[in-house]
């Protein structure tokens, strides 16, 4: 790791003023396009996310995490500390909360302590919306319950521009709308509880690309063909039209009931495995968000493949992250000086 270099010139995307990032839902396309478009220049500017910059220096950022996580846990925490950004790890196992505290007083204790981001990941959807009426400070939603996982949508979204577009893709009038829209993404498997899906479901939609929804009709409401999306049932009605599949785990810890007749049935239908490869377009994206689980949502050589970017995800995690939380400041240190 070298050591920190001075911040350099970067310009401030106009258009973006959010001082939160909650869900992708309610971001506009040339929002979703500057945060895309800083994700990539910081990523640049880093080396590959590995190299520090001063950029947030003096500034401190909070994972305020009240459901189990690696990745997104760790790559808040070095992204903010790539940008020369102090962090405070909470974990509601041993705090306060056990003795009764609320939510909403924890975070303005941690808040108090000179914070200037909250980020949170709670198993109640809308959680971050709550926090970010309630304190001053940034709120990134990390995940709320099956609702929404904003920067999971961006790095996977990103993922897909820099492997489909050309390498001079954040150049002024190379705009993500136009790289994505002939675009076939599909979102396979447990819609119903994964906020992955969710983000990225708004986030493609917003960029024009054409999304499919499948999965077993347990867990992908036709809801979704009212408001303009493709559902399916079987991946093996779609495998050879998609240019993307992004393979969600089934999310048994927010499941009540069985929404299938067993593992075994779900893998035989919806598992990405060498068969379907086969039959997929030659140059076809495979994606997970993680944690997988090999040979349910995706068999081993299909994972460990030469079309899979399950990794290049990983690390692009720490690219969209370092520029939400400087979009952020950026827009709170604005609005802060015109009050
Ligand atoms: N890591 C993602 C999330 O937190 C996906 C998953 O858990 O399956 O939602």
């Amino acid at each position: 790791m070298d050591t920190m270099t001075e911040a350099p010139p970067l310009t401030f995307p106009a258009i973006w003023r959010h001082q939160n990032l909650l869900d992708l839902e309610r971001l506009r396309s040339d929002e979703l396009q500057a945060i895309l478009a800083t994700a990539q220049t910081l990523k640049n500017l880093t080396d590959g996310c590995r190299r520090k910059l001063s950029l947030l220096s003096g500034k401190t950022c909070a994972n305020l995490f009240f459901e189990n996580s690696t990745r997104t846990r760790n790559s808040f925490s070095l992204a903010a500390k790539r940008l020369g950004a102090d962090t405070v790890e909470f974990s509601s196992s041993g705090s306060s909360v056990a003795k009764g505290e609320t939510f909403v007083d924890t975070a303005k204790t941690i808040e108090a302590m000179g914070v200037d981001w909250v980020v949170t990941r709670h198993h109640t959807p809308g959680t971050p919306h709550l926090l970010a009426r309630e304190l001053k400070c940034s709120v990134l939603n990390a995940g709320d319950g099956p609702h929404e996982h904003p920067t999971q949508g961006l790095l996977d979204i990103l993922t897909i521009l820099q492997n489909r577009g050309p390498s001079d893709w954040t150049d002024p009038g190379v705009n993500a709308s136009e790289l994505l829209s002939g675009m076939t993404i599909a979102m396979v498997g447990d819609i119903a509880h994964s906020r992955t899906a969710r983000s990225n479901i708004w986030g493609l939609k917003a960029l024009g690309a054409h999304v499919i929804i499948c999965g077993p009709p347990t867990l992908v409401s036709h809801r979704w063909e009212e408001i303009g999306f493709e559902v399916a049932h079987r991946l093996d009605d779609i495998v050879q039209r998609c240019d993307v599949l992004n393979l969600l785990r089934i999310q048994f810890e927010r499941q009540y009931t069985r929404p299938f007749p067993s593992v075994r049935e779900y893998a035989a239908l919806y598992a990405m495995n060498g068969d379907r490869m086969r039959r997929a377009k030659e140059d076809i994206l495979i994606m997970a968000p993680g944690p997988i689980n090999r040979g349910v949502e995706i068999t081993p050589e299909v994972a460990d493949g030469p079309h899979s970017v399950i990794l290049e995800q990983v690390t692009n995690g720490i690219a969209v992250r370092m520029a939400a939380l400087w979009l952020l400041a950026g827009a709170h240190d604005r609005a802060s000086k015109s009050n």
